[in-house]
């Protein structure tokens, strides 16, 4: 196909001399160890939360803003270890999630994995949900599926990823922490009472 044959070129020509961030393949604005600088950030995040130590404060390097300033003595006093760790493992999971998502993004753009009629209706939904929250989304994966064949859904998806790549993540979402450190809390006292 022609159009396929055009699109290869233009690729070709938009990544000669230009490196692309080993994570998500975006071309602009590779920062270091060959990662764009949202890529980087994320990648930093992790290794840093990996390091955090409670007897020593100053390892607890990009902590969440929860109770800035007091972010630190709120980590220490507040939960205990087993919470510290919960709470460890939900900021790594979140962070290494964000930036699975954006290589997953990376990948149908380059159109290295296929894009299936899902793909496209999540990016819609996601488009909508910003405009009005509440608002359904009414045509399916399955109309998707009928009208557009696997090239045009590509075309589609980068289309939309244009739009997404402006969306800005919301950062870390400490209420799923809290929430599992609940969780956590809830089950140890059931087994209190269950002991006595
Ligand atoms: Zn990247």
């Amino acid at each position: 196909m022609l159009g396929n044959k055009l699109r290869d070129a233009i690729m070709a020509a938009r990544s000669k001399n230009r490196e692309l961030c080993k994570n998500c393949y975006n071309p602009s604005g590779i920062r270091r160890r060959g990662y764009c600088g949202r890529c980087y950030d994320l990648v930093k995040r992790i290794e840093a939360a990996k390091k955090w130590n409670r007897l020593r404060p100053t390892t607890l390097e990009r902590l969440p803003n929860i109770y800035d300033p007091d972010s630190k003595q709120f980590f220490l006093n507040t939960f205990s270890n087993d919470e510290f760790e919960i709470f460890r493992n939900e900021y790594v999971r979140q962070a290494q999630s964000r930036l699975k998502q954006l290589s997953l993004r990376g990948e149908r753009r380059q159109g290295k994995i296929p894009v299936n009629p899902f793909d496209i209706e999540r990016q819609l939904v996601g488009i909508l949900r910003l405009l009005r929250p509440k608002e359904k989304y009414t045509r399916d994966a399955r109309f998707i599926e009928l009208h557009f064949d696997q090239e045009q859904r590509r075309l589609l998806y980068d289309l939309l990823a244009e739009i997404e790549e402006a969306i800005p993540w919301t950062g870390f979402d400490s209420r799923k922490a809290f929430d599992l450190i609940r969780q956590y809390r809830a089950k140890l006292s059931k087994e209190i009472v269950a002991e006595r």
